[in-house]
């Protein structure tokens, strides 16, 4: 069957997969981590590409598979070499002793640092130093079909995101087309996006090419949130409303957000969808891997892959006869299948 990329979902996955074996789009780079749909309160990025230290990446592994919340990042970035009370080794918060005390309890549960008593007082120490190991972060818009109405309503999210400087790149993935030039590059969008056209139903390096290059914008400056624009016109002059974001809220962000891409990766879609369904296949398209509904007769989404769907059929207890419940049937393998892709992009120690 051909591939359908023609959704915004199948279009996310083959930005996502060609991101992770060939960023940057010109040129040699070291090691990535990409997501799908991780972003702030305010705004998610359809894809994320996180470029990584490649000895630091490894020596993250250490802390696990699983991301470091804010409250954990804490405690492990300054988690001290030698014994000490958790209030003295620690900066102030901000924020009550009492969750620090308990972020303390989490971390040593899960293994990430050293924790005793001494007189009552709780005092740790660190196992590793937690590593740099995020050098760039890449947010990338998928619109695959980006016509004059798709601009204007992607042009003031791509403003956002220059104003705040979240990321140090902002790119738009379109599909190509057999125009001279793209469309895209004559619509209306922020000069400081760049712009990847995307040849749908391929795969290779060759598949996708960057038609604009972005302008690098500075996390490490305040950046500006804009809260509210007037819409302009004759009977609007109502003023642009904004709050300065400070670099402290921005490194935090980025280093959250980088952690989540860590434990996440760009298959975790599976997790919320049915492959327990005795219709969910699994479809190596030319251009990426993707669920496939043999009920439905296509690649579904995960919106309509869920417990909702009226074609859902339990998988036949004989298929998971073998190793069952431990190893599961055919929905269970194709999970393994891709959680083995997730960990091979996230190297060891
Ligand atoms: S029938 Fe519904 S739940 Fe089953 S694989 Fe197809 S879309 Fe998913």
């Amino acid at each position: 069957m051909i591939a359908d990329v023609n959704t915004e979902f199948g279009f996310e996955l083959q930005v996502c997969q060609w991101a992770e074996a060939h960023w940057p789009p010109d040129g040699e780079g070291g090691p990535v981590v990409v997501a799908r749909q991780l972003g702030t309160k305010r705004r998610r990025w359809d894809t994320v590409v996180i470029e990584c230290d490649p000895a630091a990446l490894s020596a993250r592994a250490a802390f696990g598979t699983q991301a470091l919340d804010s409250d954990l990042l804490h405690v492990v970035q300054n988690a001290p070499a030698e014994w000490a009370w958790y209030r003295d080794a620690l900066p102030d918060p901000g924020y009550p002793w009492r969750y620090v005390r308990q972020a303390v309890h989490r971390a040593a549960d899960r293994g990430i640092i050293e924790r005793r008593r001494d007189g009552g007082r709780i005092q740790l120490r660190r196992k590793w130093p937690y590593p740099d190991w995020v050098e760039r972060i890449v947010a990338v818009e998928n619109k695959p079909d980006l016509d004059a109405s798709a601009a204007r309503d992607l042009a003031p999210q791509l403003e956002r995101d220059v104003a705040l400087g979240l990321a140090d790149e902002v790119w738009v993935a379109t599909s190509e087309t057999d125009e001279p030039v793209e469309p895209v590059l004559l619509e209306d969008i922020p000069v400081e996006a760049g712009v990847l056209t995307v040849e749908r139903g391929r795969r290779g390096e060759s598949a996708v090419e960057a038609t604009w290059q972005p302008r690098a914008l500075d996390p490490t400056a305040p950046g500006t949130r804009i809260l509210d624009r007037p819409a302009g016109g004759e009977f609007d002059d109502s003023a642009c409303q904004f709050e300065v974001a400070d670099t402290a809220w921005k490194a935090t962000k980025r280093l959250e957000i980088a952690e989540r891409a860590y434990e996440r990766g760009w298959r975790s879609y599976v997790d919320s969808m049915r492959p327990d369904c005795r219709h969910f296949a699994f479809e190596a398209t030319p251009a990426v891997a993707r669920p496939f509904c043999e009920a439905k007769d296509c690649n579904q989404t995960q919106r309509e892959c869920a417990g909702s769907c009226p074609k859902f059929e339990p998988e036949p207890p004989a298929w998971r006869q073998r190793g069952w419940p431990i190893e599961g049937g055919p929905g269970k393998a194709i999970k393994r299948l891709l959680d083995r892709g997730r960990q091979r992009h996230r190297p060891s120690e």
